[in-house]
């Protein structure tokens, strides 16, 4: 359906109900009326009572009725009957008649009986039309004038009307203020994007060779890493307006209106150039056209034609660049990565610990940092932040500060609030019992078998305050290359998710270990199944055993078969198992001598809440030798 006839549809559908609607009020009232007060209808109020219209044949057969009114075309009837046996007194009755029978006339005329027939009083057929239209045309005309009123009024009430223009919906900013400097720990991605600065700045140099300028750079990353911070700062440096409208926008509310956005904001954009367009999550349009379940939608697909037309519609090197984020390249239309459109592409990785240094310092210019703080020390404790996990990181040790009335923010606040961003806020710890005394089993035979077995991750501290949904935790330093894991580490993470159950069946038994083992224990069957089938590491060899099932939302592999056979996934089945159950028995062979040691460590940890790695470390110690761990240096 053409764009113009849909919105008008769109307004006619409450339109003609409107009208629907009271042109039924209007019409039964109006019967109301006809009965009621038209002189044609029965007087109701002068006929005292009823009467059938058997009896009325008898009462004129006896000679008691004097006279009779009839009325709409001979349906009904006012009688005035005399009753004899109440001293002749005159009565008024109605009588429902069964039409204008000849014969009842007849019957009238021969008894002598003076009667009369009231003709049904219309009104007269133009001037009832009138009638029944002067409502609706004051209706529509009341509309029209509405939505003159509101077009005219931007942002007035009538705002939701607009339904094609997109003036609200992307923001235009003449100077986003963002610089490359804002934007730390991604240096290659700011290399790579300088040159679009230029592009804008000074496109005659790439024109005068006879260059085209590419239309079209996609940044590919996950959240929180800085890409729209980069699009801004490429506005920044070259100075020029930043038009942003996220993905997910287009596609909102109204049917048939994101192709007309993706019009509109092309059409400002060209008014306004040299400028750059950053679309985000443009995953949210782009996606794959008639994939998905059902089939594709349609206006998705009309949003992202429409935005692939304008993208071929504009010269190269009229100053306009498109910048577009996602966070799933992999669901993308292969046409918006063709030549002319998004045809280079940028990667925006999370931070290591280089990038995480520089993006602290970034972040910490405008905070107040006790001076022994070193910001290298937040970096190290940080592996898998993101820039804005980062910049979040501080907001919330400056919001803990100012609320413990400190002046600078210490060590302290950056713990906590490093604990409070990864799992979430602290309750109030337990009062002591069975099940404090249970859970810091728990937690204790995770950090045990996290200290003894040679290639986990150290413990950095065991805590029994609660946090998010945990009622204890064991925290582990995660080596800082994480890029490459060995069989070994996760046979020992494997471990040490079951060291909690462990030292729960040990200590307290069989039938009263708990349900809070439960997180860990869907983390092993997970950890399990991708050794199997992802990373060859069973007895099933060096095969890539995934099946296609996780994409089905994609569509693209719905109707393909998976590639695993009935007997393999009962074989991978059978793998997982044996790989939980022997580390299941080797974790509780590893902790079985140490009964001691555990009671220890309980005690301690009941009374202190919580204990640091090192603490924990040299109580071992006293009991056990403690295997070195092999660690990647971090690099600074
Ligand atoms: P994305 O668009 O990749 O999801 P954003 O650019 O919106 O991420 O980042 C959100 C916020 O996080 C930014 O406003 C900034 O404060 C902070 N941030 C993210 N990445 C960086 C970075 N590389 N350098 C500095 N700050 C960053
Ligand atoms: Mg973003
Ligand atoms: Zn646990």
């Amino acid at each position: 359906m053409n764009q113009r006839w849909r919105i008008i549809a769109l307004w006619l559908i409450p339109l003609a109900m409107g009208i629907l609607l009271f042109w039924q009020v209007l019409g039964s009232s109006e019967v109301k009326n006809l009965k009621s007060s038209s002189p044609a209808a029965v007087p109701m109020n002068t006929a005292v009572g009823r009467m059938s219209y058997g009896r009325f044949l008898d009462y004129i057969e006896s000679g008691r009725v004097t006279s009779v009114d009839i009325y709409e075309g001979g349906r009904n009837a006012v009688v005035e009957a005399v009753d004899p046996d109440l001293d002749n007194r005159v009565q008024r009755l109605r009588v429902d008649l069964p039409g204008l029978a000849p014969e009842l006339i007849n019957t009238l005329k021969t008894e002598g009986i003076s009667f009369d027939i009231h003709p049904v009083r219309t009104t007269p057929p133009a001037l009832g039309i009138l009638g029944n239209l002067l409502f609706p045309l004051l209706l529509i005309g009341g509309l029209i004038l509405l939505a003159r009123r509101s077009n005219s009024m931007p942002g007035g009430p009538g705002q939701a009307m607009q339904f094609g223009k997109t003036k609200a919906r992307f923001a235009m900013d003449a100077d986003t203020g963002v610089k490359f400097d804002d934007v730390a720990g991604v240096s290659e991605a700011k290399q790579d994007l300088q040159e679009v600065v230029t592009f804008l700045k000074q496109p005659e140099r790439f024109t005068s060779v006879g260059a085209q300028i590419p239309k079209g750079v996609l940044l590919i990353g996950p959240p929180g890493t800085g890409k729209t911070l980069l699009a801004k700062a490429i506005a920044g440096e070259a100075g020029v307006p930043f038009f942003s409208l996220s993905g997910s926008e287009f596609v909102e509310m109204f049917v048939g209106v994101g192709a007309s956005r993706v019009r509109d904001l092309f059409k400002r954009a060209k008014e306004n150039s040299p400028c750059l367009i950053f679309i985000d999550e443009i995953d949210a349009v782009g996606r794959q056209r008639g994939a998905g379940i059902g089939g594709g939608n349609d206006e998705r697909e009309q949003t992202l034609n429409q935005l692939l037309t304008e993208m071929d519609g504009f010269e190269g090197n009229s100053g306009i660049i498109i910048i577009a984020a996602t966070n799933r390249p992999d669901v993308l239309d292969s046409a918006l990565m063709r030549p002319g459109r998004f045809d280079r592409q940028v990667t925006v990785d999370a931070p290591d610990i280089k990038g995480r240094l520089s993006i602290l310092k970034v972040h910490s210019r405008n905070k107040k940092l006790e001076e022994s703080l070193s910001l290298e020390s937040i970096a190290r404790r940080t592996p898998g932040f993101t820039g804005a996990d980062l910049a979040n990181l501080l907001n919330e040790a400056a919001i803990l500060t100012a609320r413990r009335r400190k002046d600078h923010i210490t060590l302290t606040e950056i713990d906590d609030a490093v604990d409070r961003i990864i799992a979430g806020m602290e309750g109030q710890p337990l009062t002591d019992g069975r099940s404090k005394r249970l859970i810091a089993y728990h937690e204790v035979g995770h950090a045990l078998v996290g200290t003894l077995v040679k290639a986990h991750d150290p413990v950095q501290k065991v805590t029994l305050i609660p946090r998010g949904q945990a009622q204890g935790l064991t925290w582990f330093s995660p080596d800082e290359d994480q890029t490459l894991v060995s069989r070994a580490q996760l046979k020992a993470r494997i471990m040490g998710a079951l060291g909690g159950r462990a030292a729960e069946d040990l200590v307290f038994g069989h039938a009263e270990v708990t349900t809070g083992a439960g997180g860990d224990i869907q983390q092993v069957a997970s950890m399990a199944r991708q050794m199997v089938t992802r990373f060859g590491m069973s007895d099933l060899g060096p095969v890539s055993l995934e099946g296609s099932s996780q994409e089905v939302f994609l569509g693209r592999d719905l109707m393909t078969r998976s590639d695993i056979s009935d007997a393999i996934a009962k074989q991978i089945d059978e793998q997982i198992r044996r790989m939980v159950k022997t580390s299941y028995q080797e974790t509780i062979e590893l902790i079985k001598p140490h009964r001691e040691l555990m009671d220890r460590l309980v005690e301690l940890i009941i009374e202190k809440e919580t204990i640091d790695g090192e603490e924990f470390k040299d109580v071992v110690s006293k009991y056990v030798d403690i295997p070195d761990k092999e660690r990647t240096a971090p690099i600074l």
